[in-house]
């Protein structure tokens, strides 16, 4: 089970101490589950300074496609890794609406990630309530797995997660049920599998989208969930660690 918080344009370093003395804390009931956080760029050092002896896992919230070079703002796979992150969120909802992370975009991401270090990438896909209103759910899912992943192979399996995030319940307080994720994890995992072979079954699905301390275990409890991406309840201490004891 996997629970990563994303920090997206919050947090300071406080947090990072706030969380990171938590963690230590409740070291013994968390050591089924690995803990993600993925502060925004600038806090990265910070937090890997702060989580020092625990078993936190440091992450961006996205990367460029290039290596190097004249790109104003942006961050490399190298500079993450530089700074103590292991993986990195790639097609956040947030990046592809208003920042303009175009499927190609995505997948060049993806790609370079994979090729050019260590990271393992996050890659969220998700539908908005439009899409979900005219029963496009599995044709966009289907739609930003394939381009997001065109050209890779079974290889990439190790460091890959998908992360599940309607569009509709992002930040909104809106939650998919158990059932309604369960149902488009089954049908990612089965993509998956259809895709790379049995091998992709073991692929991490995290759901993500308004979960809280209240409905964490309902959702994490289903088959196909394994585990979530957390944005707004990661920014508060305690909710974030309840969240990660239900997972
Ligand atoms: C997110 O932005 O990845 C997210 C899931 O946000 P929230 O938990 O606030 O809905």
């Amino acid at each position: 089970m996997f629970v990563i918080g994303n920090w997206k344009m919050n947090g300071n370093r406080e947090l990072a101490q706030a969380l990171t003395e938590a963690l230590r804390e409740h070291a013994d009931e968390l050591n089924q589950v690995q803990v993600g956080v993925c502060p925004p760029a600038v806090l990265l050092a910070s937090l890997n300074e702060a989580a020092a002896e625990t078993e936190l896992m440091i992450g961006g919230q996205d990367v460029n496609e290039h290596q190097s070079g004249a790109h104003t703002g942006e961050h490399s796979t190298e500079l993450l890794s530089n700074f103590g992150a292991e993986f990195t969120l790639i097609g956040h909802s947030e990046r592809r609406q208003f920042y303009g992370d175009s499927m190609a975009r995505v997948a060049a991401k993806v790609a370079a990630t994979l090729a050019n270090s260590q990271l393992t990438v996050v890659l969220c896909v998700g539908e908005s309530e439009a899409e979900r209103q005219a029963e496009q759910t599995f044709a966009v899912i289907t739609e930003q797995l394939e381009t997001a992943l065109q050209g890779q192979t079974g290889d990439c399996l190790e460091r890959l997660i998908i992360a599940y995030e309607p569009v509709w319940a992002i930040g909104t307080g809106l939650t998919a049920s158990p059932e309604q994720a369960q149902q488009v994890h089954e049908f990612i995992r089965s993509w998956l599998v259809q895709k790379f072979g049995a091998e992709a079954a073991n692929v991490a699905l995290l759901y993500g989208g308004s979960v809280k301390p209240e409905n964490a275990e309902a959702l994490f409890a289903q088959q196909d969930i394994d585990g979530g991406l957390i944005g707004g309840a990661s920014l508060q201490v305690d909710a974030f660690i309840a969240i990660a004891k239900a997972a």
